[in-house]
């Protein structure tokens, strides 16, 4: 196949050049100035923008494979790779699931990590309110060694959920060295992203420092109202980390609302504790600012704020949230939450060691599982001019691989696997809103992955092409 008619971004950061790129099967063949072959099938780019498929550093679409194989919310915008098992939880065990997905390919390729609180679930059962014996430990270990061998990427954590909040820094710090002896590295949501969250950046920068592992911090955000305007003061930390040899990154996403659960606001398990839910609606996302996504003790409430509800209750927010949350004990809940500001945002965005992560799902309720790629491009590139075009797509691929150990993809080179989007940066802007998450966004004109088409002007094609990416062998 022969690509003609585009500007070529090849993911390195370099400006767009005009030309052509061939594919042979699923790798790419050449890039420039081509002629076309009596053999090529031609694909005529009609003067768009031909660049690295996106890989999403921190994606949770590998919970809905078997609904959505086709992956609609992330090929529509442009996502050929997405890295999964992310914040503490992964499928376990890992090599079958990998397996499976190798036998029954869906449409994007599939990067996995190891889940911290996996692991440590399947040690302390229901008592993991505390940190691992030294016993436990040990075996944490060796599961972990053996999910590592499977082809995971590294190990993820998610040190501000129940599960994995009560882990030392020593538990954590242990494991990490056994994904680094694995030749892995390691991703987290870390301990905290508000109250706690300097002593949180530094016990990331301890496990890359002390592990020499390169680390990400996952989903980068400022969200706690007495920390806002801080995001110089977190860049500052990591280029100087870096200065002295500790390999940290981040990935972020383009929207200034999170989403998980009522329960992750009270990372201390006091959820009956009103005067605690005062300061939470005071400090980390007020009442109007959370906005049920799921609810299943009620489902009236779904798509209702806690303002909303305690006004409709005649309750005071506070205890509405104490109540929504002693409610849904043991059914699910999710909550949408405004946490962060436009500022900060923009300077996470920018940092040339930050790559962009929706932290989506193929069909969830958050806006960024469908938005966040053409969001970053139409409104932080065009609009807002945060970011030069050809180094937001370094970000989006050349940059995004680096950071999480994926090889061959990322950039538009002879030999390197054929992940592509084309599109039009002059259109291209995201739909979807809380009230309409799977609104398509504009201006992602098709998709590639591994040379075959998965995605055209708003509809899959229904092949599914997409591979297993496992850690590359130790040297
Ligand atoms: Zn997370």
């Amino acid at each position: 196949m022969l690509i003609t008619n585009v500007q070529l971004l090849d993911g390195t950061g370099a400006p767009a050049r005009a030309g052509s790129l061939r594919v042979a099967g699923d790798t790419i063949a050449g890039i420039g100035d081509l002629t076309r072959q009596s053999s090529d099938s031609v694909v005529d780019g009609g003067g768009l923008t031909l660049a690295p498929g996106f890989i999403d550093t921190h994606s949770h679409a590998d919970r809905g494979f078997a609904g959505h194989p086709d992956a609609l919310a992330a090929v529509s915008q442009g996502i050929t790779t997405v890295v999964g098992g992310q914040d503490g939880g992964s499928p376990y065990p890992l090599a079958p699931f990998l397996d499976s997905l190798a036998r029954g390919p869906v449409a994007v390729n599939v990067a996995m990590y190891v889940g911290h609180a996996t692991i440590r679930t399947l040690l302390l059962g229901n008592d993991y309110r505390r940190t691992a014996t030294p016993a436990e430990l040990d075996s944490m270990k060796v599961l972990l060694r053996r999910e590592m061998g499977s082809g995971a990427l590294g190990l993820s954590t998610g040190l501000e959920y129940e599960e994995g909040h009560s882990a030392s820094r020593e538990e954590v710090l242990a494991l990490a060295q056994v994904a680094a002896d694995s030749g892995g590295r390691y991703i987290s949501h870390v301990r905290s992203e508000d109250r706690g969250f300097w002593p949180a950046i530094d016990e990331l920068l301890e496990i890359g420092r002390v592990t020499g592992m390169p680390v990400q911090l996952s989903h980068a955000k400022i969200a706690m109202r007495s920390i806002w305007g801080q995001a110089d003061r977190l860049l500052a930390k990591l280029d100087s980390a870096r200065a002295k040899g500790t390999k940290v990154t981040l990935d972020v996403y383009p929207y200034l609302y999170w989403q998980s659960t009522l329960r992750v606001l009270f990372p201390e398990g006091n959820y009956g504790d009103v005067k605690e839910a005062r300061f939470v609606l005071d400090q980390v996302s007020p009442a109007d600012g959370l906005l049920l996504g799921r609810f299943e003790p009620d489902s009236s409430y779904t798509g209702k704020t806690v303002a909303q509800i305690a006004a409709l209750r005649h309750q005071d927010p506070a205890v509405t949230l104490v109540a929504l949350i002693k409610e849904s004990e043991g059914k699910s809940e999710s909550v949408i939450g405004t946490s962060m500001i436009e500022p900060d945002l923009e300077k996470l965005l920018a940092w040339p060691f930050g790559n962009i992560c929706t932290d989506g799902e193929l069909d969830g309720r958050h806006p960024r599982g469908y938005g966040t790629f053409p969001r970053v491009l139409g409104r932080y590139v065009r609009e807002r001019q945060v970011v030069p075009l050809a180094e937001m797509i370094r970000k989006m691929s050349a940059l995004a691989a680096a950071n999480v150990g994926i090889r061959k993809r990322g950039r538009l080179e002879p030999g390197w696997y054929a992940d592509l989007v084309l599109f039009d940066p002059v259109t291209v802007l995201d739909h979807a809103t809380p009230q309409d998450p799977h609104a398509l966004s504009t201006g992602i004109a098709r998709t590639w992955v591994n040379g075959v088409e998965v995605y055209q002007d708003g509809k899959v094609t229904g092949a599914h092409p997409g591979q297993v990416v496992r850690r590359a062998a130790v040297p």
